[in-house]
């Protein structure tokens, strides 16, 4: 049977939505087989994490390479991984982290790469989305594993319960892929909300903030929501980078997505038009995301937003 591997995604110890994304999509292709690069000791721990999708196998490696040299080790051991399962393909999350090691295993491997695909069939092929979410592209791996990273949230994860057979490797991992080493990591702020790509409801503030996030932030912690900005709001200082949602940005695809104070540019858009609810608040009536919303308000998210926030806590008590 044609075997998919899936590298499962790890924030802290804790396994991430992306990995049942992942092995849905896997799933379509052949036996899915889910890589789980630990710490030493902790193999058992993360494997164990992995009781829900489509996951048939997991093969667990374990080293402190992966926390001291980061990339270079996790591309090192997935490249011989490869080179001995020979699977038909390889999915891993297309994040920053996810990407580069893409990059390097592919090169090692002399294999084709996809990224950032939004979807991927049983015939290997590759949806991308790209121009700012304007043009689809469909393609193919023709050489070797096809090694494809996908983008969080583009996938309605499988998330029945599954017990999946542990199988131990232990790789050496080389000098050359030790050559740099993480002398300090800290985990990013969460602040008690939860993570962005993760959350169910998202809001979102813009330039129509005007720098003043309060009332997007209060009405996001009245819903148990995340909170996220425009690149317009980003770039001014207004939030943190790591929060702007778009083509530059993260993609989401939450239950739920209040626009407040966005236009709705083409590029912010790419970012957040899957998601399956989006409202609207701006006091525009002309704005483009006015085009994609499910309910809109016309109005000033600073007379709106408190309101809402005063009703959803009278609903809630
Ligand atoms: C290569 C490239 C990549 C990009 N990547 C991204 C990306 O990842 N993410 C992203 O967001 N953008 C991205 N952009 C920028 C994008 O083109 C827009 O400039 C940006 O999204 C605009 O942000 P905005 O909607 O907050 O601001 P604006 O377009 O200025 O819109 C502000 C909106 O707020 C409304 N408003 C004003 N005051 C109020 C109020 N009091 N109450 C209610 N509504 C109000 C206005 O009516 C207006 O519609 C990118 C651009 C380029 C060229």
């Amino acid at each position: 049977m044609t075997s998919c591997l899936i590298l499962a995604d790890f924030i802290g110890g804790k396994n991430t939505k992306i990995t049942a994304e992942l092995a849905t999509a896997a799933a379509r292709i052949g036996e899915v087989t889910a890589v789980v690069l630990a710490p030493t000791g902790q193999g058992a721990t993360y494997a164990a994490s992995l009781n829900q999708g489509a996951i048939s196998k997991v093969i667990v490696v374990e080293s402190d390479s992966f926390a001291a040299h980061g990339i270079g080790a996790v591309a090192d051991v997935l490249t011989q991984i490869i080179a001995t399962k020979n699977p038909a393909a390889i999915l891993i999350a297309s994040h920053a982290f996810g990407k580069e090691v893409a990059g390097r295993v592919a090169v090692k491997s002399n294999c084709g790469i996809i990224t950032d695909a939004v979807d991927v069939a049983a015939d290997l092929t590759a949806t991308q989305l790209v121009f700012g979410g304007s043009t689809t592209v469909h393609s193919q791996v023709c050489h070797g594993t096809a090694i494809i990273t996908v983008r969080p949230n583009s996938i309605t994860a499988d998330l029945k319960a599954a017990s999946p057979a542990v199988e131990s490797l232990s790789f050496e991992i080389s000098e050359c892929a030790k050559k740099a080493t993480i002398t300090s990591s800290k985990p990013p702020l969460q602040g008690g909300r939860p993570e962005l790509t993760e959350a169910d409801i998202v809001v979102s503030g813009g330039r129509g903030t005007n720098g003043d996030f309060a009332a997007v932030e209060a009405f996001a912690d009245s819903l148990g929501a995340a909170v996220g900005a425009s690149r317009a709001a980003t770039d001014a200082g207004w939030y943190p980078h790591s929060h702007q949602v778009g083509q530059t940005g993260k993609t989401v695809s939450p239950q739920l997505y209040v626009a407040c104070g966005i236009s709705g540019a083409i590029q912010h858009r790419a970012g957040m038009q899957t998601s399956k609810a989006i409202v609207v608040i701006n006091k525009d009536p002309e704005a483009p995301i006015f085009e994609i919303a499910d309910f809109g308000v016309v109005g000033d998210l600073f007379a709106v937003l408190p309101k809402a926030t005063e009703g959803v806590k009278a609903r809630k008590s």
